[in-house]
């Protein structure tokens, strides 16, 4: 298809400094849970993204010396020569498709727990550490200010060497050279601290540094949290922030602007904020500088990027998520499949995986992070290897995964929905505050299956045994999803309650319409968003809402895709009363009763309507019924999960059939035996 020409405007090369981007599509800088660990795997995933158009193709944060070590984390080393070999093969990979590779150089200061190293972790003053621990943060003398300049200087020569075109002096997100600027972390009287001019002075030195050792021939990029929003006593873009650019207007080659406190308010999930959120804070700096700017703000409209360049409030679009759900964005514009992108739905799971130090995973794009290990790539699959025909019961996320994947691969498939859409529990979910991108898990698989000849969808089909055996289909795939339990089994409570029937419910009473009079109690012991989601829609209609717990906060899963606190902040400004710490014993007619898990003690909470969201249970009664080797449950039906993990079960079942299991070997990246 040929391109739209109002798109042509994001195709357009951009020079920075020394070096110029094929185009303005700029993935920033992003976590992937690999890190040095696991180079090949990081090299594969940055390749593909350049493959995919990317003009730019950064690293995640990448250790300049042991002294800053985020272990269990995952990030990136430039400690010696050796470090430099292993990410070499991360700019091959990148160059090999026209795009500029650029390293994010890191020093997290009281960020860094150094736990691998054992080293002392340094900051501008001296503090506590980020995470609780016995050990405190020594503050850097004049001399460590030295040793920190020489230690930036020799990684970005052997960034260079390594072949990266654009580097990165990284004054973002609280790291070490944010801390010298936030008034909040900077208690120096010393030249470095004090006055903006002072606090200002090591980001400064960073910058010339850096372009004297690496200049002549790489870009040289701030990466700055314009504003770290803790109000007047921090950074404010309208304050410091502001300032700090326009006093160094001119020194880099590139401006790539970020929020700074939590990593949440930069990669701010889609429940709290909507594309373009950042251009409040960092839309001024291209009217004080001359240097090109990117920034992020989850785009994934080809509409509203051509704004941002034709507004002049940037000259990249700046992505990390939407890259990571559909690594091709960039090329379906460019060959007019804009209708094909696979947006980003802003449920930061992404986010998660690099909590929990595990590799990259993404709810829209099942290949993320599986690029090397498994040889999945976001915009091919293996063609059919026989004439197999398959029937696919519900259309929910992993029906509709597994449905899109064996369409491409060329089989006939059939899916058969019981109710009157497709969707399955997104359809639901998406209706709660805040979640209404989710259903772009339902749309893009729904919009590209309807491309399709040999995919045909049914509704309003329930399917029995019986009339899924009359269908004579090569291969049966039950994708029925999963329900909410009602006997208080979840992570706390292992065995089962007897539950009265009166003013109980669970989700899926709530979503089949259920109505509520009078006060609420929530019981959450499943930990995701579900009861924190309910329980801001019961107060948005002006209910008391009390939600207790076994956890010690609202949402406690939550932590991991950096929403936790916006959650609880929100939801305790709009009145919810909690009660943590508090496991549930027993639910009679009116009155459920908790127990303290220390001391046993148990308390009565009497309520009009209960809310029980503890855990759920596959709905894989056709799946036993059918009992017979062509039959395979995916998804929710073989394992309630995340819809990431729903959608991964659809996109593995369809990747992987036909395939000889021997050969379905996962590829790990081995540490070298050395002498
Ligand atoms: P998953 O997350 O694994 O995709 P969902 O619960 O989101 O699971 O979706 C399951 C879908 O299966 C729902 O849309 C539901 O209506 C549908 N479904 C359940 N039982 C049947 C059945 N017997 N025949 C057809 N569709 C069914
Ligand atoms: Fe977007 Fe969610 Fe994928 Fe992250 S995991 S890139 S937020 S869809």
């Amino acid at each position: 298809m040929p391109r739209n020409p109002q798109y042509d405007i994001l195709f357009e090369p951009v020079k920075i400094g020394p070096v110029t981007a094929p185009n303005r599509f700029y993935q920033t800088p992003h976590a992937t849970g690999m890190g040095n660990k696991r180079p090949n795997s990081s090299a594969t995933l940055r390749g593909i993204k350049a493959e995919g158009g990317w003009g730019v193709v950064c690293t995640e944060y990448c250790s300049i010396h042991p002294s800053a070590d985020e272990a269990p984390y995952a990030f990136l080393t430039l400690w010696d020569d050796d470090d430099a070999k292993e990410l070499s093969i991360t700019c091959d990979a990148i160059h090999a498709h026209g795009a500029l590779a650029g390293i994010e150089l890191w020093h997290g200061g009281f960020h860094a727990s150094n736990r691998e190293t054992r080293d002392v972790s340094i900051a501008p003053s001296a503090c506590s550490p980020e995470f609780v621990e016995p050990g405190h943060v020594r503050a850097m003398d004049l001399q460590d200010i030295l040793y920190y300049r020489e230690w930036h200087k020799a990684a970005a020569i052997r960034a260079m060497n390594a072949g990266f075109d654009i580097i990165y002096v990284y004054a973002g997100h609280e790291y070490l050279p944010f801390q010298f600027l936030s008034p909040r972390f900077n208690h120096r009287t010393d030249e470095y601290g004090g006055s903006l001019e002072n606090r200002m002075r090591l980001l400064r030195e960073l910058i010339e540094d850096t372009k004297s050792a690496v200049g002549h021939k790489c870009a040289v990029a701030v990466r700055l949290a314009v504003d770290e929003l803790h109000g007047e006593v921090g950074i404010t873009s309208e304050g410091e922030g502001r300032q700090i650019v326009e006093a160094l207007a001119e020194l880099p080659d590139l401006w790539d602007l970020a929020l700074g406190g939590s990593l949440g308010n930069d990669s701010c999930s889609s429940r709290f904020s909507t594309e373009g959120y950042q251009e409040q804070y960092a839309g001024f700096v291209k009217s004080v500088s001359s240097k090109p700017v990117v920034s992020v703000g989850r785009f994934t409209s080809p509409d509203t990027m051509v704004g941002q360049i034709k507004r002049g409030i940037q000259d990249f679009i700046g992505a990390a998520r939407p890259s990571i759900a559909d690594p091709f964005l960039p090329n379906k514009i460019k060959n007019g499949r804009e209708d094909e992108i696979r947006e980003c739905i802003g449920c930061n799971i992404c986010r998660a995986a690099n909590n929990e130090g595990v590799p990259l995973r993404c709810t829209q794009n099942p290949t993320m992070g599986e690029e090397w290990r498994r040889g999945w790539h976001p915009d091919k699959i293996q063609p059919a290897k026989s004439d197999d025909s398959f029937l696919i019961v519900g259309g929910g996320p992993s029906g509709l995964e597994a449905a899109l994947a064996l369409g491409q691969r060329g089989y006939q498939v059939t899916l058969a929905e019981a109710s009157s859409e497709l969707g399955g529990r997104v359809v639901n979910e998406s209706t709660l505050p805040g979640l209404q991108n989710w259903i772009r898990v339902r749309d893009y698989r729904r919009h590209m299956i309807s491309q399709m000849d040999n995919v045909s969808v049914y509704l309003q089909s329930e399917l029995g045994a019986e009339e899924i055996m009359e269908f004579e289909s090569d291969q049966i795939v039950i994708a029925t999803g999963s329900e909410w339990r009602r006997d208080g089994i979840g992570s706390n409570l292992r065995t089962a309650l007897p539950i009265p029937d009166n003013n109980i419910f669970t989700p899926d009473d709530i979503f089949n319409g259920a109505e509520l009079q009078g006060d609420i109690l929530i019981y959450d012991d499943d930990h995701y968003f579900m009861a924190g989601a309910l329980a801001e829609r019961y107060l948005n209609k002006g209910y008391s809402v009390t939600y207790l717990t076994p956890a010690t906060c609202v949402s406690s899963w939550t932590t991991m895709t950096n929403e936790q606190t916006f959650i609880q902040t929100k939801l305790l400004l709009m009145g919810l009363k909690t009660i943590f710490g508090q496991i549930l014993t027993q639910v009679d007619e009116g009155n459920l009763t908790s127990h303290c898990p220390y001391t046993s003690q148990t308390t009565d909470h009497p309520f009009d309507n209960l809310l029980l969201i503890t855990s759920r249970q596959s709905k894989d009664n056709l799946f036993h019924q059918l009992n017979q080797n062509y039959v395979t449950r995916i998804g929710d039906c073989r394992v309630p999960s995340s819809i990431a993990d729903a959608v991964y079960s659809g996109h593995k079942f369809a990747r992987e059939f036909g395939k000889d299991p021997a050969n379905l070997i996962l590829k790990r990246e081995r540490a070298i035996i050395q002498e």
